[in-house]
């Protein structure tokens, strides 16, 4: 048994120590390129990174700061790749992480980091950190050093496609989803004009949200499928780090949606998702991805603003918890707003919202990692002292994960508050 396993954290497959480490460096450095390397190069010490994170802000721990998750991988890149690298090596300036060090990194990489970016746009010096995390997530899944949940969805998902089901399956649960929900979900279509994902939880636990898709999406005389080829909008591979999983999984969503002449691709309301297939594809077709990928958040707004769908407004004060990857990575802070007022919400923003909003504290497979959960909570509270602060009497996000993370949250701290999908509110309130 490794020194790893033996520790308690948790190891794959049956690599020696020194293969791990070996492992490990090859991944950190596999597809760091220049920009990276000018990234880790630029640290000035300045410490607003800590100041941004909430899993530094609300422990107060140093190991937290996020620039300091980035060391082994700078460390392998100093020895490696560096333009000094034979001198680093020869002369032992910069040691090589050993297994302890992995080890311990795990931890800051996985439990502690939800790639949430907001240490990236505190930085004065424009590193992104939340994307260096990610490529150090890659090193230490090469070296078999993922957290057990995150390594048993990977596995599940290299097999069925899917985290949630093998796709063989599919039409199954549409049709038991569109019988509870009393909608039509059209799957497997030979032709289509709009191929609709799901995340994994609308699978099984959050059918109502797919099935209010399907309701505004049939309500338009839209001609649109799912499909058992491409339907899980699953960020499995960008979390874990498992680069070659993602893009198996990013390439059958746009694949499909070639096939059945689709020219959208609609993304459920998971960050990650959208992350991982609205911004990642390009690197797996090296340009624009060939179908339009877009946001259900989008949608919506955009199908509000043509006049295709009419909502009823609804008269009462609203918060609204921006998810990271939509609004501060993905860029769409404005459009949630738009049909937040469309629905008729008096809004009343949290103190810190849109870009600079602070995460849920399960994104980037926090919430899946239940080792992880202690500290989860402590993030956790940090939302909701912001929540209670507004005074609002609804509170509504548009991720099912960001959801499911605050839901996790709730219960824990016995905080009898809903959260709300932007989604179902749209389709609980279309008018006539
Ligand atoms: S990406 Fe978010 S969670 Fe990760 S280190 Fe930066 S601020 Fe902290
Ligand atoms: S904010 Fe940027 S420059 Fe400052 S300590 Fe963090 S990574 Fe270094």
């Amino acid at each position: 048994m490794s020194a790893v396993a033996a520790a308690g954290f948790d190891a794959q497959g049956e690599l020696g120590d020194d293969a791990r480490v070996a492992a490990a460096m090859r991944g950190f450095l596999r597809d760091l390129g220049a920009t990276g390397a000018l990234h880790l190069d630029a640290c000035v010490r300045c410490g607003q990174c800590a100041k941004a994170c909430h899993f530094h802000t609300t422990t107060g721990e140093a190991k937290y700061t996020p620039i300091y998750k980035l060391e082994p991988l700078r460390r392998a890149w100093l020895r490696e790749a560096s333009p000094f690298a034979p001198l680093v090596r020869a002369l032992g300036w910069v040691k090589p992480p050993g297994i302890d060090e992995l080890h311990e990194w795990q931890e800051l990489l996985y439990d502690s980091c939800t790639l949430c970016g907001r240490c990236t746009l505190a930085c004065p010096m424009g590193i992104d950190i939340a994307e260096l995390v990610k490529q150090a997530r890659h090193g230490l899944f090469e070296a078999g050093l993922v957290p057990a949940r995150l390594a048993l969805m990977d596995r599940a998902a290299r097999q069925w496609g899917s985290t949630a089901t093998p796709g063989e399956d599919l039409p199954d649960i549409l049709a038991e989803v569109a019988a509870e929900h009393g909608v039509e979900i059209p799957c497997d279509l030979e032709r289509a004009d709009i191929l609709v994902t799901a995340a994994p939880a609308e699978l099984s636990d959050h059918t109502k949200s797919l099935a209010d898709a399907a309701k505004i999406l049939n309500r338009i005389g839209a001609r649109w499928t799912m499909h058992r080829e491409g339907f899980d909008a699953s960020n499995i591979g960008y979390n874990n780090g498992d680069i070659a999983l993602q893009e198996k999984l990013t390439r059958a969503l746009v694949d499909t949606a070639l096939k059945i002449g689709a020219k959208t691709v609609i993304l459920p309301e998971c960050g990650h998702a959208y992350g991982a297939a609205r911004w990642e594809a390009a690197r797996w077709y090296g340009k624009a991805p060939p179908v339009r990928i877009v946001h259900m958040t989008e949608y919506l707004d955009e199908l509000i603003a043509s006049g295709r769908i009419r909502v009823k407004p609804i008269a009462a004060t609203a918060t609204f918890h921006d998810p990271c990857q939509i609004v501060r990575r993905g860029g769409l802070e404005a459009a949630a707003r738009r049909v937040l007022a469309a629905l008729g919400f008096e809004l009343i923003e949290l103190a810190d919202h849109g870009l600079t909003g602070y995460c849920c504290g399960g994104g980037g497979g926090v919430v899946s990692n239940p080792r992880a959960a202690p500290l989860r909570q402590k993030v956790f509270e940090l939302k909701r002292e912001q929540v209670q602060a507004t005074g609002a009497k609804r509170l509504v996000t548009s991720c099912g994960q960001c959801r499911i993370t605050l839901e996790m949250g709730a219960r824990q701290a016995q905080w009898d508050k809903p959260v709300e999908s932007l989604l179902e509110l749209v389709a609980d309130n279309l008018a006539d």
